[in-house]
């Protein structure tokens, strides 16, 4: 009989510092996936969906079961009726799944809800206790993801998109999916540590494809592949959320199948790397440029200009177009 493998997510990256809140009507006109339309809008796509269907529909023992996904990223902090609708919507359709083997997540990783503050980490939480201890759950994170220890603890691996901008969801999509794979054939037993940094990289800094941001993810690559840890993945974090779990981090992920090694190499790496950032940290600051001194060289430019915020979202869920 084939391993039944449930899909969801709850998708939200939350602006906490505007005013306007994210509702239920927001989620229903961005993405509300029911089961198979999870299929119909992602498969074949570059979405980390996508590379979850991938792998799982071409594993001939095992069957995908899609859940229930909805999105509407980003926003300001979701109202506290949306979330506990979205939270029943997803409950109603598991149960209407019956019983699962394994479990791929597709959280953003930096939701607030009002009176949730670590919203992922309720929602995870929640899902590891209907599921109970033996049943793995694997996932994917926006790299702009503040990722609290509830998150880390309901869960066997998540893996962040590596790029920022991001160009590898399907990816991590299809990294997430092999682990849950191997890991239900026995292959490895995955432990993962959620390292949080006493520091938050400044949005201005977190480009991938240059320094310091570059350098960074070349060195964990290094010190986690030394280890033949399963996955590493840098947080760079998202900086418009006033929560607890604000900042930049890693997630390792040992093979526990020896866990005296796996215990050891997750505390060598863990030390090493933030020695590294902590080193550096200077570097990981934004170059701030006042406005006057953008204003002393508008002039010049060649139009149009375009003054933006930093970030992949203009504003994480607020913007302003100025026009010269
Ligand atoms: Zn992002």
């Amino acid at each position: 009989m084939k391993k039944r493998i449930a899909l969801m997510g709850l998708y939200h990256e939350t602006n906490t510092f505007i005013d306007m809140p994210t509702t239920l009507e927001d989620f229903q006109n961005n993405f509300w996936l029911v089961g198979d339309q999870i299929l119909a809008e992602y498969a074949g796509a570059h979405h980390e969906i996508s590379g979850v269907i991938e792998v799982i529909t071409a594993t001939e023992d095992m069957e995908l079961v899609p859940v229930f996904y909805a999105m509407a990223t980003p926003g300001g902090m979701i109202d506290k009726q949306a979330f506990e609708t979205l939270l029943a919507e997803l409950w109603h359709n598991l149960d209407r799944c019956g019983p699962i083997d394994g479990c791929v997540v597709v959280p953003h990783g930096a939701g607030v809800a009002d009176g949730y503050p670590d919203m992922d980490g309720h929602w995870l939480t929640e899902l590891r206790r209907k599921l109970g201890p033996q049943i793995p759950i694997t996932g994917t994170l926006d790299p702009h993801a503040n990722v609290s220890p509830a998150m880390a603890e309901a869960t066997n691996a998540l893996v962040a998109y590596a790029s920022n901008p991001h160009v590898d969801q399907r990816i991590a999509g299809l990294k997430a999916a092999q682990l849950l794979v191997r890991t239900l054939r026995g292959e490895i037993n995955p432990r993962q540590k959620l390292v949080q940094l006493p520091l938050a990289i400044s949005i201005e800094q977190q480009y991938t494809s240059q320094d310091p941001c570059k350098s960074l993810i070349a060195t964990m690559n290094q010190v986690a592949g030394e280890k033949n840890f399963v996955s590493a993945s840098l947080l760079l974090g998202f900086p418009y959320a006033d929560v607890a779990e604000m900042g930049s981090g890693f997630l390792f992920i040992a093979d526990a199948q020896d866990a005296d090694k796996a215990t050891d190499d997750l505390e060598e790496v863990t030390h090493r790397l933030s020695d590294y950032v902590l080193d550096r940290r200077a570097s990981f600051n934004g170059v701030k440029t006042s406005i006057e001194q953008v204003y002393a060289v508008l002039p010049g430019l060649a139009k149009p200009v375009l003054l933006l915020d930093m970030g992949d979202n203009v504003g994480g869920g607020g913007q302003e177009i100025v026009r010269f």
